[in-house]
């Protein structure tokens, strides 16, 4: 989600030397650059991706044992070379615009607690956003919270494939080969989505501390959200707020590729940015979320009666 931060609150994500990393190769397909249009800042290069840069993803316990998968979409706000920031000044990428803060370090906190495998985006929502449709405009965004972003204005088809070619699909398809070995392993997982959300958005103040987004899992989540409440009586937990994963606006995302099209159960987390803006804020209101959803993955009810995909794309 959509969060806002303070400069001194924004983190760079973990540089690639330092992330244990299940590698995978960079699919980079050569293309012709489109014509050099003098007034535009990104027309496609030739690649996107310079070597030195990362992968689209990385991979965290690769070899964690538990039944479930943490991914974060929104880990990053890094944009790659060629697209020259987005034409943003760098302190408005690190705003809540360019990636959901404070997510990663929770995400990660929540894998290493469960010893679950984690997939971690590592370019920003601007560049493409990883839990849209590749058809929706809101995958590219011209604009994001009233900021228009340059990089994004007027992209034709060959600039809109390059994205999807290099950060979109590998990420996805990355996700989707740890879920087929955890299936094929005899332990489908619980994916547990991990997302952070503005405190305020259009004037609107968002008073949950976290809240849980569904579209079918409605029973999973609203245990969830039940345990939260009997365990912090002190805090608001949403359901389905700020937003829904119903509608037209929910098919392409990655809940619907990874979970509800593959017939597998899933917890959607938001966190509310504020709360979690450093790693031990993260880490603390992770843990809250852990004690809650520790029962439900523990259950076998949970993964009980589902038809699962065994091959995902
Ligand atoms: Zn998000």
């Amino acid at each position: 989600m959509k969060t806002k931060t303070t400069k001194k609150s924004a983190k760079k994500t973990a540089p690639r030397k330092t992330a244990k990393k299940k590698t995978a190769k960079r699919k980079t397909p050569a293309k012709k650059s489109s014509s050099r249009r003098a007034v535009k800042k990104t027309s496609a290069p030739r690649k996107l991706l310079l070597a030195a840069e990362p992968l689209p993803f990385r991979i965290e316990n690769a070899s964690g044992a538990a039944q479930a998968l943490v991914l974060c979409d929104h880990a990053s706000f890094r944009v790659p070379r060629a697209l020259k920031d987005m034409g943003l000044k760098k302190n408005v990428l690190k705003r809540h615009i360019g990636w959901d803060i404070g997510a990663e370090d929770a995400a990660l906190h929540i894998a290493r607690a469960f010893g679950a495998p984690a997939v971690i985006a590592q370019y920003s929502r601007l560049v493409v956003d990883l839990n849209r449709g590749p058809h929706y405009r809101e995958c590219m965004p011209e604009t994001s919270d009233h900021v228009k972003i340059p990089a994004n204005a007027d992209l034709n088809k060959k600039d809109r494939e390059q994205r999807l070619a290099e950060i979109y699909r590998p990420y996805h398809k990355a996700a989707a080969r740890v879920i087929d070995r955890q299936i094929a392993a005899k332990r489908p997982p619980l994916i547990l989505s991990i997302h952070s959300m503005t405190p305020r958005m259009d004037g609107v103040s968002r008073p949950w501390h976290m809240s849980l987004l569904w579209n079918r899992e409605a029973k999973l989540a609203r245990c969830v959200a039940q345990a939260l409440r009997r365990a912090r009586p002190d805090i608001l937990v949403g359901e389905n707020e700020p937003y829904t994963l119903t509608g037209e606006r929910f098919v392409g995302s990655t809940i619907w590729r990874h979970t509800e099209e593959r017939g597998l159960p899933y917890l959607l987390v938001e966190f509310r940015q504020d709360l979690v803006d450093t790693r031990q804020k993260a880490a603390a209101w992770a843990e809250v979320f852990i004690k809650a959803v520790r029962p439900v993955l523990d259950d076998p009810e949970t993964f009980a009666g589902r038809k699962i995909k065994p091959k995902g794309k």
